[in-house]
């Protein structure tokens, strides 16, 4: 039931000033981070991380998401907890930030639209990407880390309930 996700604090999240805020999040729900690091990537890269977006949300969505993602550097982080997978999509809230529920990462720092981002091509500015399923966390954490880039270590949470 321990599971490792990846998640990432977009180019939008880091230019906003709004890194601490959003990882504090996650530490305040006893989430564990286990490897984190400030990557800047290219378009090939990009392709690989979201290699299924073009046939689930079209080529335009794909090609507006790889500017996006290019545009500045990246908090990489890998994230560890009890099904670490879906609490912490739970904590980003939903895709759209516009219908993203009060409380959410997404629901409280952002507002935009699909009909406003798909009018100008650009990408939904959502501030954090995580992964969607156990799978897609295990194939975007080998792509993104090394294993000697991710921590084995107790936090005070586990070392005071266990
Ligand atoms: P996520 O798992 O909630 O991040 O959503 P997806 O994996 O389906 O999509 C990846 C990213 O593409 C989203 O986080 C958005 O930044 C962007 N995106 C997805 N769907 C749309 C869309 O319909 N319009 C626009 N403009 N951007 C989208
Ligand atoms: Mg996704």
């Amino acid at each position: 039931m321990i599971e490792r996700t990846l998640v990432l604090l977009k180019p939008d999240a880091v230019s906003r000033g709004l890194m601490g805020r959003i990882i504090q999040r996650f530490e305040d729900a006893g989430l564990k981070i286990v490897g984190a690091k400030m990557v800047w990537i290219d378009k090939e890269f990009a392709k690989k991380h979201y290699f299924d977006v073009a046939e689930r949300r079209g080529e335009k969505v794909l090609a507006a998401l790889l500017n996006m993602i290019t545009e500045g550097p990246v908090l990489a982080m890998v994230i560890e907890g009890v099904f670490a997978v879906e609490v912490v999509r739970k904590i980003v809230g939903g895709t759209e930030p516009k219908t993203a529920v009060p409380g959410t990462i997404r629901g409280d720092f952002a507002h935009h639209s699909y009909a406003y981002t798909d009018s100008k091509g650009i990408a939904i500015k959502n501030l954090v990407h995580a992964s969607g399923k156990k799978e897609e966390a295990d194939y975007e954490i080998k792509l993104w880390f090394k294993d000697n880039e991710l921590h084995s270590y107790k936090t005070v949470h586990e070392i005071h309930t266990y």
